[in-house]
């Protein structure tokens, strides 16, 4: 079965002025399809277009690096879409209290913010829940904390893209003015929703 590229959940110029309208669409557009349609590639003809986007990371040693960079780009772009929005979002109950657990919101914004920044060359950072408990991760390329190679492995629940492709129109190479930013735009609702689900 062929993966597809999902529809931008809003407007390119939705998260305005924190990221650009023309870094969305080329990011959405461009980027997340040309993972899409290369994952396609890659997997045609084989067992593994039989395997869900899930059951792919988890098996992703199994596999040759075509389907692991491209693969985990799908993925990980698919939900860093749905955890962006501009809707003021605020975390649940739940997800505050165990935001509480890691120091409170400034200290996970920080901690986050570090994993990000300190991130060498390409990569995303990440939230993820791990025993039952939030922890701050990062992993290199197209990684993700799904995948059967991750260092620190886990469910995410927050991804943060810090590619290039990601901030550079806007911020150049300023990565930490970009990951300062971001924090306007999360969608806290998704982001409780997918803790609460991972739990
Ligand atoms: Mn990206």
């Amino acid at each position: 079965m062929a993966h597809t590229l999902p529809a931008l959940p809003y407007a390119f110029d939705a998260l305005e002025p924190h990221i650009d309208a023309l870094t969305m669409e080329i990011h959405h557009d461009r980027h997340h399809k040309a993972y899409v349609d290369n994952l396609n590639k890659a997997i045609e003809g084989t067992d593994a277009e039989n395997l869900s986007l899930e059951e792919l990371m988890a098996n992703i040693s199994k596999y040759p690096a075509a389907v692991r960079n491209n693969g985990g780009g799908h993925f990980n772009h698919t939900l860093f879409w749905e955890i962006l929005s501009n809707n003021g979002s605020k975390p649940s109950e739940k997800l505050a209290a165990a935001i509480e657990t890691l120091g409170g919101m400034d200290a996970l914004k920080e901690k986050l913010s570090a994993a990000g920044a300190t991130r060498f060359g390409s990569g995303w950072a990440w939230l993820i829940v791990k025993d039952g408990k939030l922890e701050v991760s990062s992993t290199p390329n197209q990684d993700n904390p799904l995948m059967d190679v991750a260092e620190v492995k886990g469910t995410p629940v927050l991804g943060i893209d810090v590619w290039e492709h990601a901030y550079y129109l806007k911020y150049q190479n300023k990565r930490p003015d970009y990951l300062s930013a971001i924090w306007n735009v999360i969608n806290w609702e998704e982001v409780s929703k997918r803790y609460e689900a991972a739990l």
